[in-house]
């Protein structure tokens, strides 16, 4: 097992990561911005390096900083956490290549799952199901175009190859609108992503996002860990999380798990992972994977009892997996809000000092956030501050202790969405469970 593992990330991961390496035994480096000196984790680490200004592109996107702080003390391997670095195949190669281990998958994994026309050619090759679309890049013919999106019919859906964090898309509803759509989302995805490669997908009308996380070491055995519902989104970003997919057969999650058990072992993948669905009329369409830890994996730890970052510590380490598919059993329900910095009614992010900080506690409650009474949440990174996860026997347990959560949290100095989540949490179509990735948007534009 490594001695030193330095955490390339910030905020409530970096915590997380922080809090399975001590639990380990292993000593942790923390490299921080200007702007992050301050925080716990930092505080709490044994070693920290500053890593460059505020910026994200001086400091987490820094890779020769990042290495730079890996050589300097000694650090065995990287934990990338989420966004920033996490998905970047030449970020990987790097560490690699410096003779650190990479927490993740491969590097090639990386860049073939990264790049979605390519993950969704992978995947169908594999018998998993993905959206019908353009089978491939966009040409540039505009009349060839058109023809492809009369082909998939409307609504589509212009994504870019390269997008991510719900950003780089467009839905079109109407043949006029399309051209238009797939130059403006090519020159964003060009900008944000350095690609412009865009593609079209038939767009759902009323879809579920279901994803499956899996597990899989580096001797090509894998496990999956159940499955997540995540279609309580605004602007494509999630919201409410919730593990497992209230309604849905666990005959069908058995198969498009296994299905997913199948791609793994055709990609050769090592590490946690994520196959995102969007599920219509019992059917699952594969949309992307993520190749990293994600945000709402707290939610699978607690229906299955089994710690993802210290698994995905032991595959790095190149330990075998220690259980086989038949001994993941799924228990109980959880559910997870993320508490954001931003106003409830128009969502503009709400930075400045948290004046007072308290939290919800008793059974069935976890919190994971790194922030504090006196904390200055800065306006350089993601709004995300804390997420509130709850669990109970059954998803009505699970929501009752989220509901009694959100009443005790107090949070002043700043704008949060906790008000929202109550509101979602007393929402009687929420509450029946199953609602579409629609939901949310069209409940806010009913709010008067
Ligand atoms: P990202 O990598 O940016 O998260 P995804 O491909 O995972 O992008 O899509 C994010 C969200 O966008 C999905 O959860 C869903 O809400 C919406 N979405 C993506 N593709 C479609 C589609 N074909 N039809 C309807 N909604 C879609």
């Amino acid at each position: 097992m490594f001695e030193k593992i330095l955490i390339a990330n910030r905020g409530e991961i970096a915590l997380r990561i922080q809090r399975a390496c001590r639990e380990m035994g292993i000593k942790t480096v923390v490299v921080h911005s200007e702007a992050d000196s301050d925080a716990k984790y930092v505080r709490l680490a044994d070693e920290s390096v500053c890593i460059g200004p505020a910026a994200s592109k001086d400091s987490y996107l820094n890779m020769p900083a990042i290495i730079s702080a890996a050589e300097v003390t000694d650090a065995e391997a990287i934990h990338p956490g989420y966004g920033f670095l996490s998905e970047n195949a030449n970020f990987a190669e790097r560490v690699e290549k410096s003779g650190f281990v990479f927490i993740g998958p491969r590097p090639e994994t990386i860049r073939q799952m990264g790049d979605k026309v390519c993950a969704k050619k992978i995947m169908s090759e594999s018998g998993v199901p993905v959206v019908p679309g353009s089978d491939g890049i966009l040409p540039e013919n505009n009349a060839e175009i058109l023809d492809i999106a009369r082909k998939i019919g409307y609504p589509v859906i212009v994504k870019s190859s390269g997008g991510g964090g719900g950003r780089g898309m467009r839905v079109v509803y109407t043949e006029a609108a399309l051209l238009n759509a797939v130059t403006m989302t090519r020159s964003e995805a060009d900008a944000a992503f350095n690609n412009a490669d865009v593609y079209l997908e038939k767009f759902l009308e009323n879809p579920r996002h279901i994803e499956i996380q899996v597990l899989s070491d580096s001797f090509r055995s894998s496990v999956y860990l159940g499955d997540r519902d995540c279609s309580v989104q605004r602007r494509h970003q999630k919201v409410i999380e919730e593990a497992p997919s209230p309604g849905i057969p666990r005959k069908l999650i058995a198969r498009i798990g296994d299905r997913c058990i199948e791609a793994c072992k055709k990609m050769k993948y090592r590490g946690v992972g994520t196959f995102e669905f969007l599920f219509e009329n019992g059917e699952f369409y594969f949309i992307e994977m993520n190749t990293r830890i994600q945000v709402e994996h707290t939610v699978t730890e607690l229906i299955t009892g089994i710690d993802l970052v210290q698994e995905q510590i032991r595959i790095a380490a190149g330990e075998k997996l220690r259980f086989r598919q038949r001994d993941i059993i799924l228990k109980g329900h959880a559910i997870e809000c993320r508490i954001n910095a931003e106003d409830p009614f128009n969502f503009v992010p709400s930075p400045g000092q948290i004046t007072n900080w308290h939290v919800a506690g008793g059974p069935g409650v976890r919190i994971d956030s790194h922030v504090f009474s006196g904390y200055y949440v800065s306006p350089y990174y993601d709004s995300m501050i804390a997420k509130l996860i709850t669990y109970g026997d059954d998803r009505n347990q699970a929501l009752a202790r989220m509901r009694t959560a959100l009443s005790e949290m107090v949070v002043e100095g700043i704008s949060t969405n906790i008000l929202l989540h109550r509101e979602l949490l007393q929402d009687a179509r929420f509450i029946e469970g199953g609602t579409s990735i629609h939901y949310l948007e069209h409940k806010l534009s009913q709010r008067i």
